[in-house]
């Protein structure tokens, strides 16, 4: 049976990089003999230049009539002065919550290929990284009301609204549990319950939840300790479990340190409906249209569209498998070129997604 996928490159980078990843899930079609039909969406800056919208309503039906979404990255440096409902951010926003996709999974893998391009003291990184950010996605702070900027006794103030009802927790707590019970059987949930209301409920309700969970191992760390934790042993992770605000900032530091936050893939999920992947990192503008972009972590979140959105695992094991052999016979953006070494081949976006393209 025919699946639609409904393509949303965005901004900057965002073209260039799912432009790879579209031929690659091409590929691996004509492979297994798998029927995927694409359409394309406008969203973010390039959907503010031609509707007025971050996310016109033409773009949010094609991905709501379709199996999965592929996504790019939104933000453009053109519209940073605009109003908060008049950026491109908006629309990646704004198409979470329209969706219901509360679940952010962020796997952080340490590539034994690329070791060298870790940023981690060799003895840290030899003990390995692999773990999942599991992050709740359509609360917290960017969604709590109210929100705003005023004027206070003749001073500008700014204000925002953390907020989460315990059946937010408990739904994104069921995942990540479900999802500890597919790895390590570990999970560790952060919060800052020593100050904020919000993560004191957060801890009370993921504590109710592991009743339902007794062969996972439940902990707990505050966000600051987890920060640090990450950076000095994250072998010791396998899922965490974070809120909107926390998970955002973890994400970007695991991925960080296992070389580049150009490797790095993710799905958002809800309850029903398609799935979006997307690679974790923005528009990148200082590097669009250089052909200098990394494309494997959108290539990487066409794998997970392959097996968590369409439940293709076979074909999604063979992404994977063509990305290992395309760093393994040394081929590097330059991202994670490093300083470079002999059997390194320096590439750009393009060369980089025919060399995976080849070993499909
Ligand atoms: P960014 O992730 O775009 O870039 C951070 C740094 O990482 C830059 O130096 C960039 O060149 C580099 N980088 C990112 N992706 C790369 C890749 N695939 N290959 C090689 N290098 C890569 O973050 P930023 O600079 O803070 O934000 C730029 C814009 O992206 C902003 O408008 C921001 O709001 C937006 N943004 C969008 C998303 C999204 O669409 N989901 C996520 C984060 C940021």
């Amino acid at each position: 049976m025919a699946k639609t996928i409904c393509l949303l490159p965005g901004d900057g980078i965002g073209p260039e990089i799912l432009a790879q990843g579209r031929l690659v899930l091409e590929a691996v079609g004509r492979k297994f003999g798998l029927d995927f039909r694409f359409t394309d969406g406008l969203i973010g800056g390039a959907a503010i230049a031609a509707t007025g919208k971050a996310l016109p309503r033409e773009s949010l039906e094609l991905a709501q009539n379709s199996d999965a979404i592929y996504f790019g990255a939104v933000g453009d440096p053109r519209f940073d002065a605009n109003p908060p409902d008049k950026r491109p951010e908006r629309g990646i926003l704004e198409i979470r919550k329209a969706l219901g996709l509360f679940a952010n999974l962020r796997p952080s893998l340490l590539w034994p290929e690329l070791a060298s391009a870790c940023l981690l003291r060799a003895d840290t990184a030899q003990k390995g990284i692999d773990l999942l950010i599991v992050r709740e996605l359509t609360g917290d702070i960017y969604f709590g009301q109210p929100r705003g900027i005023a004027e206070e006794n003749g001073l500008r103030l700014a204000f925002n609204t953390m907020r989460y009802d315990e059946s937010e927790i408990r739904r994104i707590a069921r995942l990540g549990f479900e999802l500890a019970q597919k790895r390590k059987r570990r999970l560790c949930s952060v919060d800052k319950s020593n100050v904020l209301e919000c993560s004191r409920l957060w801890r009370t309700v993921v504590a109710e939840v592991a009743r339902d969970y007794p062969d996972i191992a439940l902990s707990n760390m505050y966000v600051d300790n987890a920060a640090m934790q990450l950076v000095r042993d994250p072998s010791q992770f396998d899922v965490l479990l974070t809120s909107n605000l926390f998970g955002d900032i973890l994400s970007d530091e695991a991925a960080a340190i296992t070389g580049s936050l150009g490797m790095q893939p993710s799905a958002s999920l809800g309850t029903t409906g398609p799935g979006l992947f997307e690679p974790i990192h923005g528009s990148a503008p200082d590097i669009a249209g250089t052909d200098k972009a990394n494309p494997l972590g959108t290539i990487l979140s066409g794998a997970m569209l392959l097996e968590q959105g369409l439940g293709l695992s076979e074909a999604a094991r063979a992404v994977e498998e063509a990305v290992r052999a395309t760093l393994a016979a040394g081929f590097r953006t330059p991202d994670i070129l490093g300083t470079g070494g002999p059997g390194l081949l320096p590439v750009g976006c393009r060369e980089m997604g025919a060399e995976v393209l080849k070993r499909i």
